[in-house]
């Protein structure tokens, strides 16, 4: 490979270097995946209070069904007394009242345990809506973070590829040629080698180039420009 040639070549090996890096650092997906993780975060804690509202609802209900029938096992017994027969007139209406009151309260008692049975109805819609909406950001985490591993991956391997074919120019360019192009690299990291073709008559900086050094850059096949160093090279 001739001299231009190689140094087209190591200047665009760089380039594709630092861009993939740049997209390795810049990658809008970390942002989305730390957003992504905030939002999750949040539903977790919203299931977790609406279970533990749950289990208090289903807790509450429990108590109004044991109330019911304590309440039920009173009047029972109260009925079972009331016709035993050996009583008084006053005896059964005093029997008679206390069993209208346990009746008054029991309808409290089940009134109450309907509206917690609604309730509770009403707090598994949600536990299942906050369930499934965190599940499916867990899922949305894991394949996004599986395709930024699998884009560092990528990234990586081509750089490591491309460091192999710089490797190879650089034990083939002189050490002078290489070291020129390392300093211009730190000066201009995007174009320290521009490409010229028969038309291409101007360097990066600006300087146009004579038609005597034009000419004799597409015979020599290389060249440095008067103004600010840069290596030009000729390919067609
Ligand atoms: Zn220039």
């Amino acid at each position: 490979m001739a001299e231009n040639e190689m140094l087209y070549n190591l200047f665009c090996y760089d380039r594709k270097i630092m861009d993939l890096k740049k997209e390795l650092e810049k990658s809008d997906d970390v942002e989305r995946l730390e957003n992504l993780r905030d939002q999750a975060k949040t539903l977790e804690q919203n299931l977790f209070e609406a279970k533990k509202q749950l289990k208090s609802l289903q807790n509450q209900e429990k108590k109004e069904e044991l109330e019911n029938e304590k309440l039920n096992q009173e009047k029972q017994q109260l009925e079972k007394e009331m016709y035993l027969g050996d009583k008084g007139v006053k005896e059964i209406s005093d029997l008679y009242d206390r069993i209208n009151e346990l009746k008054n309260k029991e309808q409290k008692v089940f009134d109450n345990y309907c509206d917690i049975s609604d309730k509770i109805e009403h707090e598994k819609v949600t536990v299942e809506n906050y369930e499934s909406k965190y599940q499916s950001y867990l899922e949305d985490i894991l394949s996004l973070k599986q395709e930024i591993e699998r884009r560092k991956k990528y990234n990586n391997s081509e750089i490591e590829k491309l460091e192999q074919e710089k490797e190879k120019i650089n034990n083939n360019l002189s050490k002078d040629m290489l070291n020129k192009y390392n300093q211009l690299m730190k000066r201009f990291p995007y174009d320290p080698v521009v490409k010229f073709d028969q038309q291409k008559e101007t360097c990066a900086c600006g300087l146009d180039l004579s038609t005597e050094r034009h000419n004799n850059l597409i015979i020599e096949g290389i060249d440095f420009c008067d103004s600010c160093n840069r290596i030009l090279v000729y390919l067609d």
